[in-house]
Formats: structure tokens, C-alpha cells, sequence
């Protein structure tokens, strides 16, 4: 069970603590507060966890700080939405907000692979006001003869960089809890000139211990869908990471392993944008590159990636991750998906005009709906 306060309650009122015990009463209730602080509005929550089939909603539905009481519906507690009864989460680091109303592209490097590459790349973002990217510094190859990312050592000249041209937000993959203090330790030798997004990868989505130690961080999260299992089980393994306390994820959909893709790398899921959206709390991102896994080109003049980008975009997604690269032939990783600078500009007045279709859908389900009723 969920209570949700009313908006202007102080979280260290007396009422919250009397709600707080008198939840408590009930036998095995455990009761834990909540504080989600997003860009514009704090929510507080309180959390009944345990055997609450019992406990009468109107026990509290009456309480004057009390806004709604939610009988929590699936399994994944805190990030569910319960049958559209809990609000998403809002969440701002490092000035870029997230909701399931905003909207950024992470244009970057699948791996980084040299100085050079990362300041072109971050260069051609800045030029086209992107401050949003993705740089991998420790990759999950399939075999162990590839290169498995730079790791530690790029992480210098990446957060430099970053300071350089403006990057407020990166998302980098980590693998393991040692990764995750590399990436803090850095973070804080450079000056904090930029923030990490924790990337948990595909590989990783159900490590558990793994989400357990990305729970305990206060860093934003993109938690990327399990390729060969069910969206529920996805779902699950994400509510590990806010279950212990971090909540400013994001869900990506990245395309299903299936031999049914061919000739895409994944089978893309991105008709599960609205699905996420209506059944979680949690902006969503779709990342393009990993789904088509190639740069074709169809009769239409479009590649691929752009069409399977605009499909995700046009259903609401609320980030585009997306593989670009200076010279694609010459990446160690992923190179044949990554988008070549000089088409950055191209890919990000595409994505607009379709951001902006979606907006206008919007717009017009409104009206329909306000004429109906
Ligand atoms: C990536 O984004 O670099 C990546 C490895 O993606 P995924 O985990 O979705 O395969
Ligand atoms: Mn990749």
C-alpha cells in the first residue's frame, strides 16, 4: 500500500510521523517515508511493506495530509504506476531533467576508443546544442579477445572534456560495484565537471547484487531492458535498484534477441514505449543503434536507425540513446550501427520534427477527449 501526500507537506511534520506508527501498528506492516525531490514538485510518500491485504484504505484516506491511498497492483512496488493511481517520478541532475515529459538525446560513443574521438564527438555535440551523450569505458563483449573499453584510464580525459564542452550528463556502463567507485573517484579528481548516468546493460539486467549497489548510489540510472526475458521480469529486477533507495531511473528498450530480428540486430520493442510509460513510474529511452545493429539506407533516402528512432519517439519515448562516431569504419566497438558526426545534425532535426508530431498527438487526444466528455 501507498499513501500519497497532499503536495505541501513538510516530510518531517508530526502528521507524517503519526502516520508512520500508526501504519506500523498493523502486525508485520513495516512502513517506510519517502522523499521524491524532481525538478519542479517533491513528492512523500509512505510505503506500507508486508501483509497490508488487511489493512482498511480508509484507515488513512481521511487523514488531512493524505492526497490518495493506492493498493499497490504489481509486483514492482515502488517504480509501478498501480493501475495509473501513482504519479511518474521527476528527477534533475546536473541541470537536465528527466520525467516521463522531457525529452534529450544521448548521442556518444558505444566505446571509447581515443582522446581524439571523444573531443570530436563531444565537439559535434556541442555545435549542435546537445549536452547529453553516452561513452563507454568498460564494454561486455561477446568474446574476450575484443576490446573491452579502456575502463579506468579514459576516464580522465573523458570528464575533462566533458568540463570542455559542456556536457552535463554521460552515460557509461558499469559492470561491477568496483566500476562505480572508479567512475566516483574520477568524478571527484576532475572537479565534478560532469555527471554519470550508471548504465546497467543488458548483460547485467539481472545482477542483482549489482542493481543492489546501484540502488545505494544517489547518481541517475539507465537500467536497459533484459534482451531474453519478459518485460515483467525486466521490471522486477529494476525495482532492485529502487528498492534500495535510488529512484532517478530511466527504462530503455534496446530490442529483443530472437533470430525473427534479421537483418536487425534485436527484434525492436519500442511499441513498449507507451506500455512502460502507462505501467511504471519511469521516463523512457530507446536506444536505436543496439536494436538495428547497422547503418542501411532504404529507398525512402532514411536509414533504418532513424525510422526504428522515430517509431520510439513518435510513442512518447523520452530519451534516444544513440551510437555516433567519428570515423564508424575505425571504432573497436559496435562500429557498423554508429551514425558519422556529419549526419548528427540531420539525426537531431529528424528526431525534432517527430518529437514535435508527438506533441501535437498529444494536443489532439486532449481535445478529443475534452469534446467527449
Ligand atoms: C551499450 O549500450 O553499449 C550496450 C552494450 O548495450 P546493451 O547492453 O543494450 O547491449
Ligand atoms: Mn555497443
Amino acid at each position: 500500500m501507498i499513501i500519497l501526500l497532499k503536495a505541501d507537506v513538510d516530510p518531517e511534520s508530526s502528521a507524517i510521523n503519526q502516520l508512520v506508527t500508526e501504519a506500523a501498528k498493523y502486525p508485520g506492516v513495516r512502513a517506510e517515508k519517502l522523499v521524491i525531490q524532481g525538478a519542479t514538485r517533491r513528492l512523500v510518500e509512505v510505503h506500507l511493506i508486508g501483509p497490508t491485504s488487511t489493512v482498511p484504505m480508509e484507515a488513512f484516506a481521511g487523514h488531512a495530509v493524505v492526497e490518495r491511498v493506492v493498493r499497490v497492483s504489481e509486483r514492482y512496488r515502488t517504480i509501478g504506476r498501480h493501475k495509473g493511481q501513482a504519479p511518474s517520478f521527476a528527477f534533475e541532475h546536473n541541470g537536465i531533467a528527466f520525467s516521463q515529459d522531457s525529452f534529450h538525446i544521448f548521442a556518444g560513443l558505444c566505446a571509447v576508443d581515443s582522446k581524439e574521438s571523444v573531443e570530436e564527438t563531444m565537439r559535434a555535440l556541442r555545435d549542435v546544442g546537445i549536452t547529453t551523450t553516452r561513452m563507454g569505458a568498460y564494454k561486455p563483449r561477446t568474446s574476450p579477445y575484443d576490446f573491452q573499453g579502456h575502463g579506468a584510464s579514459c576516464l580522465p580525459y573523458v570528464f575533462e572534456l566533458a568540463g570542455k564542452y559542456g556536457i552535463k550528463v554521460i552515460s557509461m556502463e558499469v559492470m561491477h560495484e568496483a566500476h562505480i567507485q572508479q567512475v566516483k573517484t574520477a568524478l571527484a579528481q576532475a572537479g565534478q565537471p560532469t555527471t554519470v548516468m550508471l548504465q546497467v546493460g543488458t548483460r547485467n539486467a539481472q545482477n542483482f547484487e549489482l542493481l543492489k549497489a546501484i540502488g545505494a548510489e544517489r547518481m541517475p540510472v539507465l537500467y536497459k531492458r533484459g534482451m531474453g526475458i519478459t518485460l515483467e521480469e525486466s521490471l522486477n529486477a529494476c525495482e532492485y535498484i529502487a528498492s534500495c533507495g535510488n529512484r532517478d531511473i530511466v527504462f530503455c528498450l534496446r530490442g529483443m534477441k530472437t533470430s525473427f530480428s534479421e537483418p536487425h540486430r534485436n527484434f525492436v520493442d519500442f511499441a513498449h514505449v507507451p506500455v512502460v510509460k502507462r505501467q511504471t513510474r519511469l521516463p523512457v529511452c530507446v536506444d536505436p543503434s543496439h536494436s538495428v545493429g547497422r547503418r542501411d539506407h532504404t529507398v525512402d533516402g532514411l536509414q533504418d536507425i532513424h525510422h526504428v528512432t522515430a517509431q520510439g519517439v513518435i510513442a512518447g519515448a523520452n530519451m534516444v540513446l544513440v551510437d555516433v562516431h567519428p570515423y564508424p569504419e575505425k571504432a573497436l566497438c559496435d562500429g557498423p550501427q554508429a551514425l558519422p558526426l556529419q549526419d548528427l545534425e540531420h539525426f537531431v532535426a529528424d528526431v525534432e520534427i517527430v518529437r514535435r508530431a508527438y506533441k501535437e498527438r498529444i494536443g489532439l487526444a486532449q481535445a478529443h477527449a475534452k469534446a467527449a466528455s
